[in-house]
């Protein structure tokens, strides 16, 4: 049948000019002037405290015994409230981690990224927090790593995760001078250090 009109779906989405988009049916010339006011709650905001003295806060729960970090008031395992808070250390092993050429508009990065999952000494197995690694060559990155804490100089934390900088290998990996893009592997051996490596 030739003279049947295509689907829809061939057709493709038709683009607006800005003042067709304007003019549309339904358009409205409005200004959004929207506030808000957003609580981190009881859990994070004493651990978001914690970061500005300088300390990691965890909460315990007394029955399943393990200290969760970022803390909770629940534990989702025993189904009920957590117990106390306890004050873990400040330094923990990579348990994975990315490596991103590419800021979150596809903007290429001249120094790549280095988001993590960072499982906190202290806290029970598998449980940290996602931050940033730093001082570190992309290439040394690896599971296991063993980290600690950079944190911003006392006056200048504001109750923020950002209060810690990053996270820096512990040992003697760390890269001095100017930071260079990644890609070229230092000769040597190798620092990787093995899954669930001791400190
Ligand atoms: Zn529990």
């Amino acid at each position: 049948m030739t003279d049947r009109p295509p689907p829809l779906s061939t057709l493709g989405p038709t683009p607006l000019t800005e003042a067709a988009f304007r003019r549309a049916i339904g358009a409205v010339d409005f200004e959004v002037d929207a506030r808000y006011a957003w609580d981190t709650g009881i859990a994070v905001s004493e651990f978001l405290r914690g970061l500005r003295r300088g300390v990691i806060l965890a909460r315990e729960c007394r029955k399943c015994r393990r200290v969760l970090v970022p803390p909770r008031m629940f534990c989702e395992q025993c189904f009920r409230p957590t117990d106390r808070w306890v004050e873990v250390a400040d330094t923990g092993t990579v348990n994975t981690y990315s490596i991103c050429h590419i800021r979150w508009d596809m903007e290429p990065l001249s120094e790549p990224e280095l988001p993590a999952v960072i499982e906190i000494d202290g806290a029970s197995r598998g449980i940290g927090i996602m931050h940033k690694l730093g001082q570190v060559d992309p290439d040394d990155l690896a599971v296991g790593m063993a980290v600690e804490a950079v944190w911003a100089r006392e006056e200048e934390r504001t109750g923020s995760i950002l209060d810690i900088r990053y996270f820096r290998p512990r040992q003697a990996r760390l890269r001095s001078g100017p930071k260079r893009p990644g890609g070229r592997k230092r000769s040597g051996q190798s620092r990787k250090k093995p899954v669930g490596g001791s400190v």
